[in-house]
């Protein structure tokens, strides 16, 4: 596995598309863990590589309703971007409140040698990123992990800190009771102890980790500054919009705090409480050991989590590789994308020729 181990297509005017129900089966071929931990790798790795990227704030379509961004990125040699919504109000309409679709290039062509879904694929690195983050601010012993937030992105999160980090006692709490039903269904038998909780106040009691992944188009207070304890690492997901946080002001002031990529949480994250120029901790200098993570066991930690470019393009690049090794030729379908006449220059006749077109007149 490496930054350029991607295989160029022999055809390259095929590309191959990874469905929603491809992506399944990938899952079921190599299973879920093992692409959380892949996912995570790929992500640690191109964290490691921060200043190949061209890095860019996402751009963001705001409506009443939700946002839809484009997420684009490059490290030269591949350019991927993703395409994501966001629309709290969708989940009550029987609808995602996050879907997505991605596609990863080479540089060299421009051609793309990857579309893919990317709803499921954002659940898993959204969670593998937690996790990288998790790894270097959260106290050694961690078992206990509060959940604030039971919807899609839950499990995932769930499942990524139990098997990198060891995390077996869940703390769960929705203000839908039915979400964390459903939590506990679809936990059944990975072995986590799991206590349902009345209010977050109560989630928050014990653990520590405390993750929100709330759902709410506004200024939410999910967590006050008095409900978390000393040596607590708060892993801030659903905070990622202008005007959505999940954090009391207080609260982010008193954590260390780390971020993705300073232009776009200062927009997005809990930091769009703070002043513009508030100093703050970028994640990829704590992984390449040139800033300290957790210095104690008292400090309180944030990762503010906004979702950056780069680590859609570190789960597009796992996937592709994944699609090249042996026995994986039927968890993609090939998509004729790429028009490819044989003179690059007659594109016009390569239609004419098809008999497409209306006969023309001689
Ligand atoms: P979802 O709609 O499936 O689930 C959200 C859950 O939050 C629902 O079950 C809802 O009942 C619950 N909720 C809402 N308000 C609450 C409150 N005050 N207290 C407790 N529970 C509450 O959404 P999802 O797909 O799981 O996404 C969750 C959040 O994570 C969204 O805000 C999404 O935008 C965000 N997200 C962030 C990243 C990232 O990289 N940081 C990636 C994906 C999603």
């Amino acid at each position: 596995m490496t930054a350029t181990s991607i295989q160029m297509n022999k055809n390259l005017n095929i590309v191959p598309f990874v469905s929603v129900d491809h992506m399944m089966k990938i899952v079921g071929r190599l299973s879920m863990e093992t692409m959380l931990e892949g996912i995570a790798a790929y992500i640690e790795e191109d964290f490691k590589r921060w200043e190949l990227f061209d890095k860019t704030p996402r751009v963001a379509a705001h409506s009443d309703e939700g946002v839809i961004e484009l997420m684009p990125t490059s490290d030269g040699e591949h350019y991927g971007f993703k395409y994501v919504n966001g629309h709290p109000k969708n989940m009550k309409e029987g609808l995602q409140t996050v879907t997505a679709f991605g596609v990863l290039s080479k540089v060299y062509t421009g051609y793309p040698i990857l579309f893919s879904e990317m709803t499921i694929l954002t659940a898993l690195r959204t969670a593998a990123t937690s996790v990288v983050a998790a790894k270097y601010l959260a106290r050694k012993n961690s078992h206990c992990m509060a959940l604030i937030g039971n919807g899609a992105q839950s499990e995932f999160q769930a499942l990524a800190f139990k098997t990198m980090l060891g995390i077996d006692k869940l703390r769960l709490y929705d203000i839908d009771p039915a979400a964390t039903e459903k939590f506990k269904g679809n936990m059944q038998g990975y072995g986590f102890e799991i206590v349902t909780c009345g209010s977050a106040r109560e989630a928050a009691q014990g653990a520590d980790i405390i993750t929100t992944v709330t759902a709410d188009k506004q200024n939410a207070t999910i967590l006050t500054d008095d409900m978390v304890g000393p040596g607590v690492h708060i892993n801030a997901v659903g905070g990622d919009c202008p005007g959505k946080t999940e954090l009391e002001k207080d609260l982010v002031l008193r954590s260390s705090l780390f971020v993705e990529y300073p232009p776009q949480t200062r927009i997005e994250g809990e930091l769009q409480q703070l002043d513009a120029d508030y100093p703050v901790n970028e994640l990829w200098q704590v992984i390449r050991g040139e800033l300290a993570g957790r210095k104690n066991d008292t400090e309180v930690t944030l990762f503010d989590s906004v979702g950056f470019a780069t680590e859609d393009f570190s789960a597009l690049r796992y996937i592709r590789d994944q699609l090249d090794r042996p026995g994986m030729s039927d968890m993609y379908e090939n998509l004729d994308m790429i028009a490819d006449p044989d003179d690059p220059r007659d594109l016009y006749g390569m239609v004419r020729r098809s008999g497409a077109m209306a006969k023309v007149a001689a």
